[in-house]
């Protein structure tokens, strides 16, 4: 479903109205219109599920090795962002390290930074970021050990209420054999430090 920007225009207008402000003054005039096109951006992936991103970006090819413990493909630092669904607030300052072990496919780098960034553009939780990502890279890639490492700053936290400017939040998604075996997952905090 595509985004109504009508719609947004119409209550964000409602919104400054609200706030004691004159939606028609000069700096204001244009605003309703710019936050439409910009929440259409950095919302576009809540028009797709994960089925149909891990479709968008399953050009996989085929492994050149058999699948080994050894084998841990990990892309470290995705810079992101992304919007809490609780305040609608910037979630900044983003790290997400994604890592796979291949089955019989490997997926391209890029796609994989696609993903993330697919992935983000939707009112999220930190938490669901990552279990959305592995979701989408299993079904991608065919591997069912995936995991996911995400730092990020949550202006909802860092702007207001008690406002600890310098606290991050870290989360961590293990799927397979990052989950089940202690000696993959070492291997990977390894690899990430
Ligand atoms: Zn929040």
């Amino acid at each position: 479903m595509a985004i109504d920007k009508e719609k947004i225009k119409l209550h964000v207008r409602g919104i400054l109205e609200a706030l004691g402000e004159d939606p028609d003054r000069e700096g204001l005039s244009e605003t309703p219109d710019r936050v439409a096109r910009m929440y259409e951006e950095v919302f576009e992936g809540i028009g797709y599920t994960n089925d149909e991103i891990a479709e968008m970006f399953s050009k996989t090819f085929e492994a050149p090795v058999k699948r080994s413990k050894n084998d841990i493909v990990l892309i470290k630092d995705i810079e992101a962002f992304s919007y809490c669904e609780h305040h609608m607030a910037l979630m900044y300052d983003m790290k997400i390290s994604v890592a796979y072990i291949p089955k019989d496919r490997v997926i391209g780098l890029s796609k994989i930074v696609r993903i993330a960034d697919m992935v983000t553009k939707r009112l999220q939780l930190q938490e669901r970021i990552g279990s959305d990502i592995a979701d989408v890279m299993m079904k991608a890639t065919g591997s069912e050990d995936v995991a996911v490492i995400i730092e990020a700053k949550h202006s909802c936290l860092t702007a207001r209420g008690i406002k600890n400017r310098a606290s991050s939040t870290l989360t961590t998604t293990y799927r397979g054999l990052f989950d089940t075996d202690a000696e993959t997952r070492d291997r990977l905090i390894a690899m990430l430090k």
